[in-house]
């Protein structure tokens, strides 16, 4: 048997106003070439200046994934030649990275993951190539795009790690805001580099890298298909060769691109025109004071503080807006099983089936609060609550006032069902009797008082009432 091993680079791109060393838009177009300037097109005599807010959104990330941060920037030149890289070369960092020896907690099957990141840099992207028939065309919109690479140790080993990783790095961008990470827009792409070992072995087998892979389920099928290559390979007794591979997804097979003896001699130099940049400690304190609690760690309160399920918590977490929104219920007051009940059943029902955002609904935490507190008094029943809710949210009313106009509010007062139950007991002493002798007449009176009400009555304490009523007769 073989064990396998992964290894990703993921490629993002962060959210700025500007490109990361132009002065031109990054921003998504659907017409090509619309954000383009000089610095961009590598015309002659350019000069690149560094982006201050990436390099503080890139520092951000490299905090969150717990990595050591330099005392000092710098940025570096790795030439080659492609049509979508007009400088001929690409300005990244490999001396002095934003990050190093960092890592990321992931969740496997209710099981914590420690995985290793070998460090966080910050280049720039390259321009897109479009090709038709015998042509290609290209789009500089996303030519110097600030683009942050999170590589990791060869530490992950099953698909199932390989994707928790990048779901969980996803929603450590979104919660920063460090990347709107749209996989559709291609704002999110990887390198997937597998090996397989043997399983008494220490060594790592010989890995192949499948550059650029565009979405989460493709990292998946990439990796089965190089784990089944693989492993026929050496089940024949032979060797993988330390290769970089294409995978196809119409037929779901790699293709070698390059191999080791002809990889490319990137022969990196610090760029002359970026001065070293000192990192102050005052901005990294800074900078750590802005990022929010994350996904991994709200999780964990949410399970142990506040006695969710991992179900329920993972579920609040997917979205930080509904996991701020929960949080703010509760810092209300709130029980917090019956806001997250409230939030993952009802409003997140109600919100995919509607296509909505929590932003879009007109129920805020505050309101949410109140109606708990309604259901929590017996003001209203839980079945008349979802109605209130819906009620609310389309009309625009606030839950109290819903309850006011509908006329549902429930009857709890103990003197006010007494009467009703002495009155209802007093015309029908024959099924007093009945009851007594095991005749079941008792929801006959329930359902006299529920008739006398219109239903306001709360049932349980009606039913506490009459049972009394009876024994003290
Ligand atoms: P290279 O020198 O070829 O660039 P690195 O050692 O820098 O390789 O690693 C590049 C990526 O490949 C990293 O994400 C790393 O985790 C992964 N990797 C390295 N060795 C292996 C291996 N034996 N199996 C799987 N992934 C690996
Ligand atoms: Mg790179």
């Amino acid at each position: 048997m073989y064990k396998v091993v992964i290894g990703l680079e993921v490629h993002c791109e962060v959210k700025t106003n500007s490109k990361n060393f132009s002065s031109a838009k990054n921003a998504y177009s659907e017409y090509p070439n619309e954000y383009v300037d000089t610095t961009d097109l590598g015309l002659p005599g350019i000069l690149p200046v560094a982006n201050r807010e990436a390099f503080r959104k890139s520092l951000m990330m490299s905090l969150a994934l717990h990595c050591k941060t330099p005392d000092i920037v710098m940025f570096d030149r790795k030439n080659y030649y492609y049509p979508d890289l007009p400088k001929g070369y690409q300005i990244t960092q490999e001396t002095k990275p934003v990050g190093k020896d960092g890592y990321v907690m992931i969740n496997v099957d209710g099981v914590d993951k420690k995985v290793l990141i070998n460090n966080i840099h910050l280049e720039e992207d390259t321009a897109s190539l479009d090709h038709f028939g015998d042509y290609s065309l290209i789009d500089y919109n996303r030519a110097g795009v600030p683009l942050l690479e999170t590589v990791t140790e060869p530490c992950m080993y099953s698909v199932k790690e390989a994707l928790a990783f990048l779901e969980t790095l996803k929603g450590i961008f979104l919660y920063t805001d460090v990347s709107e990470a749209r996989v559709d827009r291609g704002q999110i792409r990887c390198d997937v580099n597998v090996s397989l070992m043997d399983e008494n072995s220490t060594e790592l087998g010989t890995k192949v890298e499948m550059k650029n892979i565009n979405s989460f389920n493709n990292v998946k099928l990439a990796i089965e298909t190089e784990i089944e290559r693989q492993t026929e390979i050496l089940n024949n007794g032979g060797k993988v060769l330390q290769e970089t591979r294409r995978f196809s997804e119409e037929d779901l097979k790699t293709y070698p691109m390059r191999s080791k003896v002809d990889a490319i001699d990137y022969k990196y130099y610090i760029e002359p025109n970026i001065p070293p940049i000192k990192i102050e400690d005052s901005w990294i304190e800074e900078i750590k004071k802005d990022i929010p609690m994350l996904p991994f760690e709200r999780v964990e309160k949410y399970m142990n503080v506040y006695g969710l399920s991992r179900y329920d918590s993972d579920i609040i977490v997917k979205d930080k807006k509904v996991s701020d929104y929960f949080e703010e219920t509760i810092s209300l007051g709130t029980n917090p099983k019956s806001s997250a009940n409230w939030l993952t059943s009802i409003i997140l029902g109600y919100l995919n089936k509607n296509e909505l955002s929590i932003d879009d609904l007109y129920l805020t935490p505050q309101m949410l609060h109140e109606l708990i507190k309604m259901i929590d008094d017996g003001e209203i029943s839980s079945k008349q609550s979802k109605e209130v809710f819906i009620k609310c949210i389309e009309e625009k009313i606030n839950p109290k006032d819903v309850v006011k106009s509908l006329g549902i509010t429930q009857i709890t007062d103990d003197k006010t069902i007494r009467d009703i139950v002495v009155r209802v007991l007093d015309s029908h002493p024959d099924l007093i009797e009945d009851h007594r002798k095991g005749k079941n007449t008792f929801d006959f009176f329930v359902g006299q008082v529920m008739k006398e009400t219109r239903g306001k009555a709360n049932p349980s304490i009606t039913a506490s009432i009459i049972k009394d009523e009876i024994d003290k007769r």
